[in-house]
């Protein structure tokens, strides 16, 4: 039959099978959650879904409850309620304010980090002090309270100058610019800033999904920051991703894991706030080698669209064992051949404003072809049941394809049957790397 589970699926663990399916609760409004609660809904190990407060693509996969996602008590109830087997939680926001301890303290298996361990990304300051002390490779840097400690930082670094906010932003505390004013006038603005030195190459992004103790890292992905296209303009949450990269360097995955993955958990072990969770490395890969950009605690989103597009095997497994510090019993993440391209369509005004009440046609459209699905990220139901933007970014045509060049293809197929007023949206989500993998990077020895 069509339907039946793979061999890597079935191969699991009685425990991580609970008697007629696993009940799951995913924590967080956007995108990142519509597509973990997808792959959930798909994993035949899975019996019920359910999103607080998700977000109608959400609802299309799941039960939806409106909670208040920073409440640590009321998610904790609510995964009681509902027999919960597994919570994962989305956002770095409900991490830092301790929404997974809250969740393992009611006995419920979380997802996440604790809010102790999700300092690596709620404090720049914190994670740079864990990667000194457990050696891992990333760019020199300063904490700086008062404009003269930042004035002598970018003197001492130079330019181009690269200064962070040290506390949560959402993407956007950061600015790298040559222009010096530029980058005084942002840390006048923040508490504590991170100046440091501009790391040069490409960026990927690694997820790995660790236990506190083992970690698996899943398959690298790019995304895509600023606004416009050829990386123009202020940067965003993110406007599109894809996975595989093609051009990645042979044995990047295993050193990032030898190098910075794998100390890193051993450190947040040894002080005694073990990592459990989702670990995101955003990585420079520089002209002296490979550097840690930045951490965060979380699924990164869009890249989560693209990777779970291609996940072949079973998310619940994956994920339960983490949250039950069972890494090691399970197997390795499959991947489809192919690739996967998600591209962000934005509304109005964004990234320095969004509009919201904007009629979203078209996304039904999309529902007959299963290489392309759209993901919610800031959408609504109106008065009248009608799909209207209500964020930023509004949703990502999300595609799998037999390479990039396919995938990329298909995405943008999907973007065109989607509209709404003011829609924008890059056009060049992974057009290098597909160009790159294209007849003209293949080997000609063998012609
Ligand atoms: P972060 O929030 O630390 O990821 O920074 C957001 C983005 O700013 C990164 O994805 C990079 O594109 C850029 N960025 C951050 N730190 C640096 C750096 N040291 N050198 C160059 N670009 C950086």
């Amino acid at each position: 039959p069509p339907d039946a589970p793979t061999d890597h699926r079935a191969a699991t663990d009685a425990t991580a099978r609970p008697e007629g399916g696993a009940t799951v609760l995913v924590v967080g409004p956007g995108g990142r959650e519509h597509a973990l609660a997808r792959a959930l809904a798909q994993d035949p190990l899975v019996a019920a879904v359910h999103v607080a407060p998700g977000n109608p693509g959400a609802a299309e996969v799941a039960t939806l409850h409106a909670v208040d996602t920073l409440d640590g008590t009321a998610v904790a109830a609510l995964a009681t309620r509902l027999g919960a087997d597994l919570v994962v939680v989305g956002p770095e926001a409900p991490l830092v304010a301790g929404v997974a301890d809250a969740v393992t303290a009611a006995g419920v298996p979380c997802f996440g980090p604790s809010r102790e361990a999700a300092r690596l990304e709620g404090s720049k300051a914190f994670a740079k002090e864990v990667m000194a002390a457990a050696g891992v490779p990333t760019a020199e840097a300063r904490v700086c309270r008062t404009p003269d400690e930042v004035a002598a930082a970018l003197d001492a670094f130079g330019a181009p100058y690269v200064v962070k906010d040290d506390g949560l932003a959402a993407g956007k505390g950061v600015v790298v610019t040559s222009d010096r004013q530029e980058a005084l006038d942002h840390a006048a603005g923040c508490e504590q800033v991170v100046v440091e030195d501009y790391l040069d190459g490409p960026e990927v992004s690694l997820f790995a999904v660790t236990d506190g103790t083992t970690v698996v890292p899943l398959q690298p992905a790019q995304d895509f920051k600023r606004i416009g296209d050829g990386d123009t303009g202020p940067n965003t949450g993110g406007m599109g991703a894809y996975t595989p990269l093609p051009w990645a360097p042979a044995g990047l995955v295993e050193e990032v894991h030898r190098d910075v993955l794998q100390p890193t958990v051993d450190e947040m072990a040894r002080r005694g706030t073990p990592f459990r969770g989702l670990l995101y490395a955003g990585l420079a890969l520089t002209s002296r080698g490979t550097r840690v950009v930045e951490f965060n605690a979380r699924f990164g989103d869009p890249e989560t669209q693209a990777l779970m597009a291609l996940l072949d095997s079973s998310p619940y497994v994956l994920l339960h064992a983490a949250a039950t510090g069972r890494l090691h019993e399970v197997p390795a993440p499959v991947w489809k051949p192919g690739a996967a391209v998600a591209v962000v369509m934005a509304s109005a005004g964004y990234p320095a404003s969004s509009s919201s009440g904007d009629v979203v046609v078209g996304t039904e459209t999309l529902a007959a072809d299963p290489a392309v699905h759209v993901v919610h990220a800031g959408t609504a139901r109106d008065a009248e049941g009608r799909l209207v933007t209500a964020g930023g970014r509004v949703l990502a045509v999300t595609a799998v394809g037999s390479d990039l060049a396919d995938a990329r293809a298909k995405a943008y197929e999907g973007v065109h049957h989607v509209a709404f007023p003011g829609a924008q949206w890059r056009t060049d989500i992974a057009q290098a790397a597909a160009q790159a993998a294209g007849p003209s990077a293949a080997p000609t020895a063998d012609l």
